[in-house]
């Protein structure tokens, strides 16, 4: 594997309480950074200062958006270990981003490599209170500087890390979500089966209007007909529906999530029915108008489970469970989470450890 280099900080970084962390705010001291050249592919990886960038005003991602990134999160382990979760998954997804916008592969096990030794140069930025965790940010952008339209022939790969708090405070609290009628995200054929920049500029004005009418997200619905579920902001979603969990079929413009397989895998290895279906919204509310509606949660990285208290759609809303948390939804997130921090078995070999021996 290539060396990877490494360029020492003259002064570290004071680093913040874990109550105030929050989620986006702080960056550790240092990040990972490599280059692309069409000459040379992907070269020079180093673990720098984390710093400003200086970019050409004429980089091709300014105009043209060649950027994709991904998420994950280093969990610090009851016995004190670093373990990532299933970080392979994200590795094969950003190639899969890599290739819809024509950004040159990059070798997934260098990169895992690379994101587990700066992880641990890292180490005490990986925060131990309950809910808190290291929120890992791949991302590449074109940097050529150039003003035709073709994909570029210069990219910049950088991993930075930042500590995040509890996304929850003691307790799973469900969430109002608006079914968006106006707006859509993603088109079949499009690019929102990726994490590219772009799908998120182009939901933002439906997310301002959501919260503006007092809603947390956005539930979209597809593009063509404006009447099958397609997935939340960030997260995938799920309908516990008489005593099955189904959540839409990845049809081309879902963004396939790790936490969705995840709990899909948790859900057939605990025997409950689930099937990845293609289901409009009017049957989520008939089988609400049935009673039949049990339970209703989001599924991401961020939140891990995020339960669904009400929604609107078409000037109706709907209150779910009493708009209290599922016994399946909190049964599935105590689990994901038992396994990322390791307090729980891990039967499907999900967590990675970040050891000194990997370095
Ligand atoms: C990242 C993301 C998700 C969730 O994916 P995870 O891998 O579970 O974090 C869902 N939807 C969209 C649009 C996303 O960008």
């Amino acid at each position: 594997m290539q060396e990877i280099a490494f360029i020492q900080r003259e002064e570290l970084k004071e680093k913040p309480d874990t109550a105030s962390l929050g989620f986006g705010k702080y960056f550790s001291d240092y990040m990972f950074e490599m280059d692309y050249h069409s000459e040379n592919g992907w070269h020079d990886p180093r673990i720098v200062p984390y710093a400003p960038l200086t970019l050409e005003p004429s980089s091709m991602v300014f105009h043209y958006g060649q950027a994709i990134f991904e998420g994950l999160k280093a969990y610090r382990g009851v016995d004190g270990t670093i373990q990532l979760f299933r970080p392979e998954k994200n590795m094969k997804r950003f190639n899969d981003s890599c290739d819809r916008l024509c950004i040159p592969q990059i070798d997934e096990e260098f990169l895992l490599h690379a994101l587990k030794q700066l992880i641990f140069t890292e180490k005490d930025w990986v925060p131990d209170g309950e809910g808190t965790s290291l929120y890992i940010r791949p991302f590449i952008f074109s940097t050529e500087p150039y003003l035709g339209v073709r994909p570029a022939n210069q990219y910049k790969l950088l991993v930075i890390l930042s500590p995040s708090g509890a996304y929850y405070g003691d307790q799973l609290s469900p969430v109002k979500i608006k079914v968006e009628e106006q707006y859509v995200r993603a088109v079949i054929g499009g690019v929102g089966h990726v994490k590219t920049a772009g799908n998120y500029a182009a939901s933002m004005k439906a997310q301002e209007k959501a919260e503006a009418g007092g809603y947390a997200q956005i539930l979209w619905l597809d593009a063509k007909e404006n009447k099958y579920v397609e997935e939340v902001g960030s997260m995938n979603i799920f309908f516990k529906i008489n005593g099955e969990v189904v959540t839409p079929r990845l049809n081309g413009s879902i963004l396939p999530g790790v936490t969705r397989d995840s709990v899909i895998e948790l859900l057939k290895y605990w025997n409950i029915p689930v099937s990845e279906v293609k289901i409009s919204i009017e049957e989520v509310f008939a089988a609400h108008e049935r009673g039949e509606l049990e339970e209703v949660f989001g599924a991401g990285t961020a939140a891990v489970i995020s339960p669904v208290g009400e929604l609107n759609w078409n000037a109706q809303s709907i209150t779910i469970n009493d708009n209290k948390i599922g016994q399946l939804s909190q049964r599935i997130y105590d689990e994901m989470t038992g396994i990322q921090l390791g307090k729980k078995e891990d039967p499907f070999n999900w967590i990675v450890k970040v050891t000194p021996v990997e370095v």
